[in-house]
């Protein structure tokens, strides 16, 4: 039985793209290779996270590494009629593959739909476990996220767009998340859409939430931008969205 690093379970509402609304029971994993400066979830960047908070009945600190059977059984607590998934999340979940296998595969064997949320850092990590997925939400980073050093920003890229295409290929319903802050390059946007031309992707400009010691920061784009923004998505891509985060207007996890 595997064990493996996470940061907290809970259930809620899915507060990013298409599927917005939606309930699910999230699995953070702890850990995270980037450093994008918007982050929302900094205690979750920690790969040896001495505790697990689990939020069901009641909150309880669970000791780390945790064993993929103890999930399943926080998982079966915290179902409730209306799931529409498992989102693994994080942090990075690609950081532990065989750990996020195992738990995926017990959730499929009880007829549950697994989603993945991920930074796309590793094209071989999620090529591992990408046929216990239903849905894969995939990060595309761009260079001034401070995600990674500009020397390592094409491998991240490279990267990601790999997990794009693995994850199309393997019929998996696939979102790909672009997080836009004031002055992006609307060329930027442009290169990105011509290397994702033609897949059967939903894409979606999250216009960024300024995080609490950036709130005076101007760093939100207008709604004039993102309408450019979106109209260069679409010369390439059928699905485009603009869609920012619904769970910090509900103020909820
Ligand atoms: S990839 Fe996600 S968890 Fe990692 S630093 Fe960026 S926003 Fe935070």
């Amino acid at each position: 039985m595997k064990k493996g690093y996470i940061s907290e379970i809970f259930s809620s509402l899915q507060g990013e793209g298409p599927y917005a609304g939606r309930r699910q029971i999230f699995i953070r994993f702890a850990g995270c290779p980037l450093s994008c400066f918007y982050c929302d979830t900094p205690y979750a960047r920690d790969q040896t996270l001495g505790t697990c908070t689990v939020f069901g009945n009641d909150e309880r600190s669970v000791e780390n590494p945790m064993p993929a059977h103890l999930v399943i059984e926080f998982v079966k607590e915290l179902r409730t009629p209306d799931l529409h998934s498992i989102s693994y999340t994080g942090g990075e979940p690609l950081l532990s593959p065989s750990f996020v296998e195992e738990i995926a595969k017990e959730a499929k064997n009880m007829h549950l739909r697994n989603f993945i949320e991920t930074n796309g850092y590793s094209a071989k990590a999620f090529a591992s476990i990408a046929d216990y997925f239903d849905y894969a939400s995939i990060d595309i980073k761009l260079r001034n996220h401070g995600a990674v050093e500009e020397k390592d920003y094409e491998r991240l890229y490279s990267n990601a767009v790999g997990c794009i295409k693995i994850s199309v290929d393997r019929g998996i319903e696939t979102i790909v998340k672009v997080v836009v802050i004031k002055n992006t390059a609307v060329e930027e946007i442009e290169e990105i859409c011509r290397d994702l031309a033609d897949l059967n992707i939903k894409f979606v400009l999250q216009p960024v939430t300024a995080p609490p010691s950036l709130q005076s920061a101007d760093i939100v784009p207008g709604v004039k931008e993102l309408f450019a923004l979106s109209e260069t998505a679409g010369l390439f891509l059928h699905h485009v969205m603009v869609i920012p985060q619904l769970h910090k207007f509900l103020r909820i996890r």
